[in-house]
């Protein structure tokens, strides 16, 4: 849709890219979800895609993702086999509910950046325990936790003028195994639920990863495979019912039921392998 808002576009500098940073400025990556909703507040969008980022980098402590990425992009990258969760970063592509346009144009930052709970880019780097590398608006940087970043629907830690550069995935995490499960109420709808299990062999550690079913992504993490009555505890300790989403695509109610029962599957599929 029209921005008719919006009076400015701008092409920001690759070493400053907040500079003269206004309330009513946006960064703009792919605006799948600028241009789908009005923001009567946007005055200017200020375009990271002329940044020059590289999109997908290969190192020895794992794999680094600049915010620009295209989600085909992602989608067509071939981990390197050692990887036995390598091939989570596809399937956390497949889950997107998306048409052409928007699977052509939206990027692993916007994704994230948007912080719905059923943003498939979240899911996936907090599973697997990403950090996030952030460009403040006076130059300086920080590094937060993926699970530290949406704090609800549409709700992150970004100030003003703040920017998401890239995304960290650590080697140690890319070597778990894993299983996922996911609900949607239509075959190509909006997850509703979608948890990620990782086991890492040589620590022993089971991490269940809560999204899509509450306002903003949970840990559960055990030092060892829970039994089945350690794992409901945990479910309970660490995810008050108040933060289970409500909208059209799930009750509160549904989305805890289904938590529990996929965190359960996930604990019997990882235990079984
Ligand atoms: C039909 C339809 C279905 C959709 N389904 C889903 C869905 O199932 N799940 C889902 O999560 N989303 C969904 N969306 C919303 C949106 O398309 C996605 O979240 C998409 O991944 C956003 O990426 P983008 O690159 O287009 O971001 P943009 O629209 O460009 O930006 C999104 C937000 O993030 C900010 N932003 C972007 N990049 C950065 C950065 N590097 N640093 C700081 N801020 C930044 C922008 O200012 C804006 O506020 C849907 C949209 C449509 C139209």
């Amino acid at each position: 849709m029209d921005l008719n808002t919006v009076t400015d576009f701008i092409v920001p500098s690759p070493d400053a890219p907040a500079a003269g940073w206004q309330d009513g400025d946006a960064w703009l990556a792919g605006g799948t979800l600028l241009f789908y909703a009005p923001w009567p507040n946007l005055r200017r969008l200020r375009d990271l895609s002329q940044m020059g980022w590289p999109s997908i980098t290969v190192t020895d402590d794992g794999l680094a993702l600049a915010a620009t990425c295209g989600i085909t992009e992602l989608h067509e990258f071939v981990p390197p086999p050692e990887w036995a969760a390598g091939p989570l970063l596809r399937q956390c592509v497949e889950e997107y509910l998306a048409s052409f346009k928007v699977w052509n144009r939206q990027t692993v930052g916007g994704n994230i950046c948007a912080s719905l709970p059923a943003g498939p880019m979240i899911t996936m780097t907090v599973a697997l325990e990403a950090t996030y590398l952030l460009w403040a608006a006076d130059g300086s940087r920080r590094t937060v936790p993926a699970i530290d970043f949406v704090t609800g629907n549409l709700a992150n830690v970004l100030r003003p003028g703040e920017l998401l550069r890239s995304v960290h995935l650590p080697a140690a995490s890319l070597a778990r195994r894993y299983a996922l499960r996911r609900f949607t109420l239509t075959k190509h709808g909006r997850s509703s639920v979608f948890l990620v299990g990782t086991h890492d062999a040589s620590t022993g550690e089971f991490l269940i990863t809560v999204t899509a079913a509450t306002s903003h992504p949970f840990h559960v993490r055990f030092a060892s495979p829970p039994t089945a009555v350690e794992l409901t505890a945990g479910l309970d300790a660490a995810i008050p019912m108040e933060k289970y989403f409500d909208d059209p695509n799930g009750t509160p109610d549904h989305r805890r039921h289904l938590t529990y029962l996929f965190a359960e599957q996930l604990r019997t599929e990882l235990a079984a392998t």
